[in-house]
């Protein structure tokens, strides 16, 4: 099948960059730019007023060359087929780059969680996780959060899925509370992951940490954590924005007090120590560490010549397009592109797997070195290969996903 919107090109089109750059083999080519497999289901909720509302999900499952299929579950009202096959299509290269044994896949519901109940949340989930049943599980499809949900609506996925098969699967999802099978350090994961990338890309370009200052958009799962570890690495966090905007303060935020304030107010542009900065302009503030965490496109050609960052680095999954990372090589920003910097949520969540397939635990202090020392290492050889090729880390990065993802499909070989 093709699927066709913006994001699911800019997707095609670092294929096809890639491709040419690596000489992959066309069948297998053709073969990666489309999907294994996509889902539409139809979800069916009752609401609070009795009514019953029928809502859209998705599940895309990309390539499981090199294993099971993994991705997240977004719950927002853009989500639709062709970011979702995007996303999914990311996935596999992340999982391939960091050399994970999962292909990728991704999920979601067209809905706007924030204007749901409780209980209308988890009508949703059970309905949606009924209607995939078929097509997920702990040695098949691995879902876990993303945009929009969390730690109980993997919870309820997980309690559905084995309400159906009679006992308790716990690997049928990552990013679950640990009282049930989760893993310590999942939920921080992709914000700590970023602060360890952070630290070595600062690193890489002689760049003193506690004298820089850095912009966060998204203050959520990732951009809350990632403000958070920044601020641990001693960098002067001087801006985080949400959906309701940002708020910038040029002397530095108190994270955990701004924290406290969203928590209890919802919105942080309300929040009364920092000057409001409404939209995408918040990006352009000054800063030398900038990190987009909210959604995809957020840098784009219009916006990418006025940012003022030195290292950009990609929390959420596709926020700069293509003409923007043109525009930002020359103007000499290192961008650390998301299959890198935000794999340390996926990379988590495989430990979490795992943990659960062997019921074996371990200490958030494991956790945390295992996951610090397979992004130290990617880095690395991310970097080394950039600049042999001569090329942005972005690509030097999508060449050696979609190389390892080639060969195994090549080793497969075709079952017809
Ligand atoms: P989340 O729902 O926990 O938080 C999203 C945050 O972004 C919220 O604070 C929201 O208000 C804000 N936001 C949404 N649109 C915005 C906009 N236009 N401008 C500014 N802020 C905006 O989601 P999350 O899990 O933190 O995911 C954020 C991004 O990171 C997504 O691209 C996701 O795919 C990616 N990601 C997440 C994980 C993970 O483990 N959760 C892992 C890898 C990548």
């Amino acid at each position: 099948m093709e699927v066709t919107n913006s994001i699911n090109e800019m997707a095609l089109r670092q294929l096809d960059l890639t491709a040419d750059r690596i000489g992959l083999d066309l069948n297998v080519r053709a073969r990666l730019g489309r999907p294994d497999r996509a889902l539409i289901v139809s979800v069916p909720t009752r609401m609070d007023n009795d009514s019953v509302r029928v809502f859209t999900g998705y599940r895309v499952q990309h390539n499981d060359a090199l294993g099971p299929f993994k991705g997240g579950i977004r719950y927002h009202p853009d989500v639709n087929l062709g970011e979702v096959s995007a996303l999914a299509m990311w996935m596999t290269w992340k999982c391939s780059l960091v050399g994970l044994p999962f292909g990728g896949a991704k999920g979601g519901i067209t809905c706007d969680p924030t204007a749901l109940s409780g209980k209308e949340i988890q009508g949703m989930t059970r309905r949606y996780t009924a209607e995939i049943l078929n097509f997920i599980g702990p040695q098949t499809d691995i879902p876990a959060p993303d945009m929009g949900t969390n730690e109980q609506v993997m919870a309820w996925i997980m309690d559905t899925y084995s309400q159906h098969k009679g006992y308790a699967v716990p690997g049928i999802v990552t990013g679950k509370p640990v009282d049930i099978g989760g893993t310590l350090g999942r939920r921080e994961a992709t914000g700590r992951g970023i602060g360890y990338i952070v630290e070595q890309a600062a690193n890489h370009l002689g760049m003193e940490l506690s004298k820089c200052n850095a912009l966060v958009q998204g203050f959520g799962n990732v951009g809350l954590v990632t403000a958070r570890e920044l601020g641990r690495l001693g960098v002067n966090v001087v801006g985080v924005s949400d959906r309701s905007g940002g708020i910038y303060n040029p002397k530095g935020l108190p994270i955990e007090n701004v924290v406290r304030f969203k928590k209890q107010n919802k919105k942080l542009l309300e929040y009364p120590q920092g000057e409001k900065i409404a939209g995408k302009e918040f990006l352009e503030l000054p800063c030398e560490i900038l990190v987009p965490s909210a959604t995809e496109m957020q840098i784009t050609k219009e916006n990418a010549g006025r940012l003022k960052c030195r290292l950009l680095v990609e929390g959420a999954n596709g926020p700069t397009t293509l003409e923007a990372d043109k525009i930002l090589s020359e103007k000499g920003v290192l961008v650390i592109p998301d299959i890198l910097a935000n794999a340390g949520g996926v990379i988590v969540s495989y430990f979490e797997w795992v943990q659960d397939l062997q019921n074996f635990f371990w200490t958030e202090e494991e956790v945390n070195n295992k996951l610090n020392g397979m992004l130290t290492r990617t880095f690395h050889e991310v970097l080394k290969l950039s600049q042999k090729e001569r090329v942005s880390l972005r690509l030097a990065a999508l060449m050696i996903a979609v190389q390892r993802v080639g060969r195994a499909m090549l080793l497969r070989g075709l079952y017809a």
